[in-house]
């Protein structure tokens, strides 16, 4: 069986300190097998590439909720159909282009009366304060290509039923507000889990999330995962077969990866 392995960053894989050290042992043990781990997260190209080199992947990634599918070029030994090249990846663009999207977003938040803040309008240091990343990762935070991500005090419902009427897609993240066009992760799950179907005869897919922004990808995947957030609770997906994991975040992110791969197939 070859684990094609999708997984959120925020609360799931990085702790609320932005570690991942709970989780070293299902990291290692994944490198050492060869299986992929792919980065699907509502962060930012830079973001991923930053969290990727840090945890020593060199797979795929899927960024801002599933807006584009980077692939390293050469790590599939046939053409992407439908890819661009960008600086030596083959991108597959799911995403509407950041100055349009953000002109509609503004529009529906000025007209519900809804003060709100922007990650692009926050100075680099306010970012930094108001989401405890480092300078050098709200910076990169900061760079979106294909979602607006803010913070305003403002109902999930009143949000989701205001951008879904502008055919736009709401979702709520750990801390703060999405917007982006009509994709969502589980497309890029779905495209990306094709190309390694092509290559490898028995792929298993599985996807650890741990909020609503995940739905789509567990959905997409054979054996999805719901991540206990710290508070202890868990978000019920909905999705057929979804497993649950004891521990909070990268805890159960390990628990449950390190169960799999010992090959305990009465899990799935
Ligand atoms: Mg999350």
């Amino acid at each position: 069986m070859f684990y094609v392995v999708y997984t959120d960053l925020d609360g799931t894989l990085i702790d609320e300190k932005y570690s991942f050290k709970a989780a070293s042992q299902a990291l290692e043990t994944l490198k050492n097998r060869g299986f992929p781990l792919i980065f699907c997260s509502s962060k930012t190209r830079g973001e991923i590439l930053f969290y990727r080199e840090k945890m020593g992947f060199s797979d795929p990634f899927i960024a801002e909720n599933g807006a584009a599918v980077y692939i390293p070029k050469g790590y599939f030994d046939f053409p992407i159909p439908g890819a661009q090249s960008v600086e030596g990846f083959s991108v597959l663009e799911f995403g509407l282009d950041y100055e349009s999207l953000f002109r509609r977003v503004e529009k529906i938040l000025i007209g519900l009366g809804i003060e709100y803040e922007t990650f692009k309008g926050m100075s680099v240091s306010e970012l930094s304060l108001d989401s405890g990343l480092s300078l050098m990762e709200a910076a990169l935070a900061k760079d979106r290509e294909y979602s607006v991500i803010f913070k305003a005090e403002c109902e999930d419902s009143i949000l989701t039923e205001a951008f879904r009427g502008e055919g736009l897609i709401y979702t709520r993240g750990a801390r703060y507000h999405h917007v982006m066009g009509a994709h969502d992760k589980g497309v890029s799950v779905n495209a990306l889990s094709s190309l390694f179907r092509m290559v490898y005869d028995e792929v298993l897919t599985v996807g650890l999330g741990d909020s609503l922004n995940d739905l789509e990808m567990l959905a997409s995947v054979d054996l999805p995962i719901s991540v206990r957030r710290p508070d202890g609770s868990i978000e019920d997906f909905g999705v057929k077969g979804v497993l649950e994991t004891e521990g909070v975040g990268p805890i159960g992110w390990n628990e449950r990866i390190l169960g799999i791969l010992s090959e305990k197939t009465d899990l799935i």
